[in-house]
Formats: C-alpha cells, structure tokens, sequence
C-alpha cells in the first residue's frame, strides 16, 4: 500500500479489522510461549469508520449460513492509498457474528469460512457501498477468491448474462497471487460445511451443486476432493503468480493436476519476486545516509532503483560507523527488553544481572526472527552444542546470537523450539550471549534487521515462498547467510552473502538437517567469523564492508518493493485494465462470444481427432534443411481456426521421448480432404543433436488471454 502511494498507483486494499490483532507473545518462566489478547483501541489509531453524508456508518450485510451478517468498514490512509477494513462487531450482529473479525488465526474452519466470505464477498459490497468500482481485482492468496463469484453475481444481475458470459467476462481482471506451498495457507473446506455456508450460491449463480463444486477442485467430479480456495482462485483468474522465482515453479508442480496434459514450464502461473519498502525498513540512521549520498531522489522517487549504484561513494568508515551506530542501538534495546522479561517473571538476581550486560555492542551479532514454524527451523543452529559454544564463548572473535518470533498459539512443536533455545542458553550459562527477545513485531523487526551483523534464515526448502525479513536486512547491509530457498535462490551471489548448502532437496530431514546444520558452523567458523574480525589498522573490517556495499547496491535494487510493484503493473496491472477497457467499449462482445466459443469446444473436443501425421523427417538431417510437417484432423463441428494446431518441437534426450525447451511452431490449415483438415509448418533444423517434434492442439480465440484452459489440450 506504502509503495501504490509512492507511485500514485490507483489501488485501494480491502482487509479484516482484527479487534485482537494477531497476539501478544511472552514466555513463561520456563521458556514456553503463552498469550494474550490485548483488545486493539481504535480511537486511538489512525483509522476512521466510514460514514454516509447523514454521518451515520456506512454497512454492508452478507449472508452466511441463512443469516445476514452486517459489517461497518474502517479506512487506513496509507499516504495517498487508502486501506478498508471490515468491522462485524456491531450491535446488530449476535455476539458470535461480532466475533468474526476477532482475530487472525484465531478459529476454527468455520470461523475462517466466515472470515473468507465476509473479505470476499463482503469485501466487494463494501467497495461498491463506498462508490469504487474496480476494474481489476487481485486476490492475494485464496483467502480472498470468494470475490469472484460475487463480481460474476453482479454482473449476471446487471447484465442477465449467463455463468459462463459473466465468469469469461471477469476472468481477463483477475489476478491471483499464492503466497506459500505449506497445505495450512492453500485452505481447504469439507463439503458439508461448505453446503453449510455457501449452498445458496449455485442457485444464485444458475448452475448445479456439482458443477459449483468443481470451481474449487483439481479434479472437477471427483466427489472424494474437498473444495480449495487456492484452486478457486487459480481457475477464476487469467493471470496468477507465485511470489519468488523458486516458489513460481515449485506452484507450477504443485498445481499442475489443474492443467492435464499441459507441459510444466507452460503451467500458467508465473512469479513475481516480493519486495519491502526501503524507506520503512532502512533504519534511520543509514537512512539518513544514504539521503545524503543517494540525493533527493532517494526519497522523492523510489522507482529509480539504478540510485542503488552510487552506494560506492559512501566510505567505509562512515558507512561501517552506521552499521556499528545500529549494532550499538540493537544491544541496549535487546537489554531494555530482557531486563523486564526476567523482571516479569522473577527471575533471579543472577539472571537481572545477566540481562545487564547481556551482549556486546562489538561482538559478531546473528539474528534469527521470523515465525516460529517447524519447517523454518528456528533450532538447527543448536544442533551440535560443542561447536556452538565453541563460537559463543571465543573471547578474541565473539559470536552472539539474537532470537525472536512467535509461534502459532495452537502450534506445540513451534513453541518447542522456543523453548529449546531459551533452555539452551541456561543450561550452558550463555544466556548473556543467546537471547530470545518476546513478541516480535515490526519494531523490534527494525532494530533488528537494521543492527544485526548476519540474518540467518534456515527454511527446509522448498518450503519458503519467499522471505522478505532478509531483504530489509540487506537494504541496511545486514549480511544474509541462507539456505538457497525463496528470493535468496535468486538473488544470492558469494559478493553479496552466504549459502548454506546449493539449493539440494532432501527426502531424508534428519539427514538433512545434519548436513545442513554442518555446512552453516563451516560457513561460520570458516567464513563468516574470519572476515568479520580482519580489521584492519584503522579497525575497519575493510572486506566485510565491500560486502555490505555490493548486498545493499543489489539487493536495495532487485528486492525494493517498487521493483516489484512495477513488476505486478507491467506483468498484470496494466494488461488486465486494458482488457477490462476494451471489454466495456465493445459491451461484453468478445466476452460473450469466448463463452460461447468454449461451450461449443466443450462439445466438441471429444471429436477432435489428429487422423495422422506426415513428415519430412530422415534419421539425420543437415542444419539449415527444411522439415515439413503436416496433420489431418477432424474437427467435427469447428471451423479450422477455431483450434490452434501447433508443431512442438525440440532436443530429446536418447533416453526419454520427452521434448526439452520445446519450442512451438503454429501450424496452418493448407485445404480440406473427405472430412479431415490438412495444417502445415515447414520449420528449418536450426539445432544439433537428437531431435524430436509432435503435433498438439489447444483453443484459440481472439478474447483468450492464454490458451491454457482447463481440459483441453490434445496431442499427437
Ligand atoms: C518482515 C516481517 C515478517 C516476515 O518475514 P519473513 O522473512 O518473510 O518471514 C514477519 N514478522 C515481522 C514482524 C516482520 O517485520
């Protein structure tokens, strides 16, 4: 929202208003996380209820499970964007409706069915209460996706346009982003309670209960298959992408059972990388550096990422003299906070102590933050004690180690890991030099992605998206040292950090976790520590802060939240406003016919048939000799372009039949013979090695953002 207003983007965000937020985290006096709900004071917030000109409350009602439940919505002004939050806790819902918008993760699945309908379908209503009519809608994650039914229904009302008219009409302004490839975000609702909550909506919408169903199934009649808000989302929308490049082919694999027949590089789901916003995340003091040295534009135009570059005009003294500033101020704020949890809890004198003079302003300083999830694995670090505490207690080259992050309330094994670290640090008498600091937020996320030495990030990959904690961290020149998973696979480089391992995926995770943890004490016994202490005369550690300046130039660059915002306006943005333009100016004709179009292939497809296939082909050809390929297909009831009959084509291993980096050639209709069709190509050998090539066909229609629609595609 911060980097649509820093651009002038007209968009707007629809969310929840969490009365409880997510929660307050503190340990008990054994390490383990406990709770609390602190009730969040919106009179003291800078959030407004949204009023009509008699200044009463504008609402909205949505129906769940055959009540109506009203909701008032919130206005968050983020510079020149505005947030809109939806609010059930108003007295004319029963106390249990009111409780809707209680917390984040606070439910059960009924609670979030709830949640889901009201962001969607309720989220919609709102914007119309307010007079703003979207032309384009992205649903980040599925949680969202109820939002396209709900424009379909307006759009069947205002226009009597059938289901399909309405769904092909809306599908070229939809965006749909997955955020994680862990099964608890992709949700998934059993029929019943789905019947429960949205049984209503196949009648609405004028189509069975069965064929409702298969909007949200991989397998569209598979009666076994519950009904995913991911799927939902993926067959409503043209345009959808995963949010790293890693994370963009691991959804392909993972959604491809949506796509049939489709190669894996052709899954239509592409990626665009995440970014975070500099100017909230780069510390005051660089900050205030780098303004200096970047100039105005630093501030007034964040798009022009190349500023990045004049980062080698800095020195290193003035830029090391920064970083240390920081590291000075991470020491007494983690202080601050350790001396009131060990006071909270009684702690012993001994402890008080402790907490004192818990830390170095000088010493190597490691941070570990992020969501206390098992797969991101908060503990591999205390994997081998001895060489841990090797590291921890060298008095010449000292390494500390800063914890924080909360996990899930109803997450145990998330809570272990807590408890493991803090237990370790008693137990060896390190808790001055291993610290656990509660309840993360983004403040002590700034003090400590700005004031750390090293952000360490452990995730099993594939498994984390993205990661955005270590991009704020490099845009303050906080080294990242990283499995090769999420942005780090892409943006790693040995200029600008560390690798833990090259990208392996392991069956095995205890195996994994023993080779990894390994591969992270070499990097920092090896590496890390090393470069960190080789000062020079001046103390200056004169190869680290190469380091910091080659991270912050690149990564202030590549992993800027404009970056990717530019990437979502060019990639999807901009198409997706152009096509709802030109399907307003041609009043829903192209949209109309595509409906059409795909009912009749519908009917057709089965009688699809390629009769045969005649090529010029010899065992060995010469480069630069022309291959002719040519098939008859019966079309039954189509017209020849009404298919897209393409040549794939491309090296093949000896091995497999399977063609790699496939190209494809569109092959054209030359006449008719008895009741088939002839299409044609003559491609030129322009490659050496084994070849092959088949011939496939796919829809084609002029209103297709991508012919890749579910179901149909037919080879050779
Ligand atoms: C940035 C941030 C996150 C997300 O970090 P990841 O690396 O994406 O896990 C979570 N919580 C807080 C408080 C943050 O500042």
């Amino acid at each position: 929202m911060k980097t649509a207003s820093d651009m002038g983007l007209p968009l707007v965000g629809v969310g929840l208003l969490y009365r409880q937020g997510y929660f307050t985290q503190y340990l008990n006096a054994d390490g383990f996380q406990q709770e609390r709900y602190p009730e969040n004071d919106w009179y003291n917030m800078p959030v407004e209820i949204k009023t009509n000109k008699d200044g009463e409350p504008i609402k909205i009602s949505v129906e769940m499970a055959g009540r109506m439940v009203a909701a008032q919505i919130w206005e968050v002004q983020v510079g020149r964007s505005s947030l809109y939050l939806l609010d059930t806790n108003i007295p004319e819902n029963s106390q249990d409706l009111r409780n809707i918008t209680a917390a984040l993760y606070g439910g059960d699945k009924e609670r979030r069915i709830q949640q889901e309908i009201l962001l969607g379908i309720g989220g919609i209503r709102a914007l119309r209460a307010l007079g703003i009519n979207p032309a384009v809608t992205h649903m980040n994650e599925g949680h969202s996706a109820f939002l396209g039914l709900e424009r379909i229904r307006e759009l069947m009302a205002e226009k009597q346009f059938t289901f399909d008219e309405a769904r092909e009409a809306l599908w070229p302004t939809n965006i749909f982003t997955t955020h994680t490839p862990v099964p608890a975000g992709n949700e998934r609702f059993e029929l019943a309670l789905l019947e429960k909550y949205v049984g209503i909506w196949p009648q609405i919408l004028g189509i069975s209960w069965n064929d409702f169903l298969s909007l949200g199934r991989e397998r569209p009649y598979d009666d076994h298959e519950t009904f995913c808000m991911t799927v939902l989302a993926l067959k409503l929308a043209a345009y959808a992408n995963g949010v790293a490049r890693l994370h963009g082919m691991v959804s392909r694999d993972m959604w491809r059972n949506l796509w049939p027949g489709l190669p894996l590089d052709e899954i239509p789901i592409g990626h665009v990388t995440n970014g975070v916003h500099p100017r909230t995340w780069v510390s005051s003091n660089m900050g205030e550096l780098l303004s200096r040295y970047f100039g105005p534009n630093f501030d007034e135009a964040p798009t022009d990422l190349a500023i990045w570059n004049r980062i080698d005009r800095i020195s290193d003294e003035e830029l090391w003299r920064t970083h240390e500033r920081r590291r000075e101020r991470l020491v007494a704020f983690t202080r601050e906070r350790v001396l009131e949890q060990y006071k909270r809890t009684g702690a012993a004198d001994r402890h008080i102590r402790h907490a004192e003079d818990a830390l170095s302003p000088y010493a190597l300083t490691l941070c570990f933050a992020r969501r206390f999830a098992t797969y991101k694995r908060g503990n591999l670090l205390l994997r081998d004690p001895e060489r841990l505490l090797r590291l921890v207690k060298d008095n010449d080259r000292p390494v500390q180690l800063i914890f924080a992050g909360k996990a899930h309330p109803h997450d145990m094994p998330g809570k272990a890991l807590i408890r493991e670290i803090v237990h370790f640090a008693e137990k060896h008498d390190v808790a001055s030099r291993i610290v656990f600091i509660e309840n993360y937020d983004m403040t002590v996320g700034k003090y400590l992605t700005s004031g750390g030495d090293v952000w360490l990030n452990t995730p099993r990959r594939p498994l984390e998206a993205s990661g955005t904690s270590g991009m704020k961290a490099a845009m303050n020149g906080v080294l990242n040292c990283s499995v090769m998973d999420g942005w780090w696979d892409e943006a790693y480089t040995p200029e600008v950090g560390w690798a833990i391992g090259r990208g392996e995926e392991y069956e095995d995770t205890h195996l994994q976790d023993e080779i990894e943890s390994k591969a992270l004490y070499d990097l920092l016994e090896r590496e890390i520590v090393p470069l960190f202490y080789q000062r020079g005369r001046d103390g200056l550690p004169r190869e680290w802060i190469k380091m910091m300046k080659s991270c912050m130039r690149e990564i202030g660059q590549s992993m800027s939240s404009h970056r990717m915002l530019m990437d979502y306006s060019n990639k999807f943005y901009l198409p997706a406003l152009e096509n709802y333009r030109h399907i307003l100016k041609n009043d829903y004709k192209e949209s109309k016919a595509l409906a059409a179009y795909l009912s009749k292939l519908r009917q057709a497809w089965d009688s699809i048939t390629i009769s045969r296939i005649e090529s010029s082909a010899k065992p060995v050809m010469q480069r630069g000799e022309i291959l002719t390929v040519s098939a008859l297909i019966e079309l039954g009831p189509l017209t020849p372009d009404e298919i897209q009959v393409e040549l794939y084509h491309g090296p093949v291993s000896n091995q497999s039949a399977v063609i790699k980096n496939a190209r494809r050639s569109e092959m054209k209709a030359i006449g008719q013979e008895e009741h088939a069709y002839r299409y044609e190509v003559k491609i030129e050998c322009d490659d050496t090695g084994f070849q092959g090539h088949t011939v496939r066909i796919l829809p084609k229609h002029e209103a297709l953002v991508h012919p890749y629609r579910t179901g149909f595609i037919k080879w050779a």
